[in-house]
């Protein structure tokens, strides 16, 4: 199918009603650079829509307390509604418990909590941690940090040139040292949507836990932790168009139930002496101190709203849009794509001759359209495929067609201009 048919499908059957859904998204309407804000920076962080906006308005001025510690009104409500929210992420990827769900600040922080709740605990000198060549430096730098304190070993899965993980060499790298698996669902940098749950199979056939980062995955496509089979699943509010500040960290409750406490202070205990500390149970062992709570609820009606629209109906959505886009850029002279994978999310990388991408980012931003130009906080991909950066236009649910035409015409322009 061409371009054209694609637009023209895409168009008339559409599963979606974003002229509906981006009425949701106030900051959809402002103008950049006197142009009509075209927003294709979706993965570092989504846009947020007005019900969350509201319910994370209506909290602040009618229901926020500190929560856990009070007996009085407020307390009791702010506490019911962050567990509310709690129950909400559960559901959301389908965790068999709510005490398996932990609120961290994001992605980052969660992974850094594994790090430090189950591989300073778990990992000794001599052990293997595999990671992939597609890790963003969250899932890279805390488990170097663990190998030096330790003494253990990083292994890396390699990519082919498509950026498609080899999952030959990744069984290779099995052996009796292997002690954990680290790995993301879809790649930020390329978009290429790596096979977890047969990885996860074969390390759990191992005895080896898998660890997998979601930042990417859990808003573009239902996510299903029992279906995975993950032993942790991490994944950051602001990119699935909720508040900065909150994520979560998935985890198997007899897992969770063994690690060591990350952080320690108020909340995360439930007796304290100077002789002794006893730990709270799970999930509240993990979060010490006053958690982001307007965050959580903010997130917990963010998860609502996507569900509202249906994963598959956003999945199907972005990946038409992914398609159309894909369409053009490949056929232009000049430009390449980086990132060619057969599973994609709805990221589109690419290189455009004799142009260095901070200038392709400047140029498209006259334009009013947001792009990231960069390393993407994945050099190890950057190294792979022999280039310092790319420019990154990734698309959420609520863009359109007309917006992926004006990136085209946008890059059309920076050829005219360097030519
Ligand atoms: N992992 C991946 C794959 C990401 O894309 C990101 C954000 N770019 C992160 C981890 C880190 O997320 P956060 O900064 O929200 O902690």
């Amino acid at each position: 199918m061409n371009a054209i048919q694609t637009a023209l499908e895409t168009r008339s059957s559409s599963l979606l009603d974003v002229e509906n859904i981006r009425a949701d998204f106030p900051i959809l309407g402002i103008t950049v650079n006197d142009k009509p804000l075209v927003y294709l920076d979706n993965a570092a962080s989504s846009q947020m829509p007005r019900q969350v906006i509201d319910r994370l308005v209506h909290y602040q001025t009618k229901q926020h307390a500190n929560i856990h510690r009070g007996v009085h009104y407020l307390s009791e409500v702010a506490t019911s509604e962050f567990e509310v929210a709690r129950r909400k992420l559960q559901h959301f990827i389908n965790a068999r418990e709510e005490r398996e769900v932990i609120f961290t600040s994001g992605t980052t922080e969660a992974i850094n909590l594994v790090m430090h709740g189950y591989g300073r605990k778990y990992i000794c000198a001599g052990d293997e941690i595999i990671l992939t060549t597609l890790e963003h430096h969250a899932n890279i730098v805390p488990w170097q940090m663990l190998a030096e304190e330790k003494g253990a070993r990083i292994r890396v899965v390699p990519v082919n040139d498509a950026g498609e993980l080899l999952v030959d060499e990744y069984e290779k790298l099995f052996n009796e040292r292997t002690k954990f698996v680290g790995v993301t669902h879809v790649s930020n940098a390329l978009g290429s949507i790596n096979p977890v749950k047969e990885m996860i199979a074969f390390a759990h056939a191992r005895g080896v836990p898998v660890l997998v980062d979601g930042a990417q995955a859990a808003p573009h496509t239902a996510v299903d932790v029992q279906d995975l089979d993950c032993d942790f699943y991490a994944f950051s509010g602001h990119k699935l168009c909720g508040p900065t500040g909150i994520g979560i960290l998935y985890g198997r409750a007899s897992i969770l139930e063994d690690m060591q406490p990350f952080k320690g202070g108020g909340d995360m205990i439930l007796s304290v002496t100077f002789e002794k500390t006893t730990y709270n149970t799970i999930p509240h062992k993990f979060e010490a101190g006053t958690p982001p709570i307007a965050a959580a609820i903010g997130l917990g009606a963010a998860v609502d709203y996507l569900s509202g629209i249906g994963m598959d109906a956003i999945a199907a959505h972005e990946h038409a849009l992914l398609k159309y886009a894909t369409d053009q850029v490949q056929s232009m002279p000049g430009v390449r794509i980086i990132g060619t994978a057969g599973q994609k999310a709805a990221v589109l990388s690419f290189a455009v001759n004799g142009v260095h991408p901070h200038d392709i980012g400047t140029l498209l931003n006259q334009e009013g359209i947001a792009v990231r130009t960069g390393h993407h906080c994945a050099q190890p991909v950057m190294q792979r495929f022999k280039v310092p950066a790319t420019s990154r236009a990734s698309f959420a649910f609520y863009n359109t067609l007309d917006e992926v035409d004006a990136l085209v015409a946008g890059i059309r322009n920076v050829q005219k201009i360097f030519t």
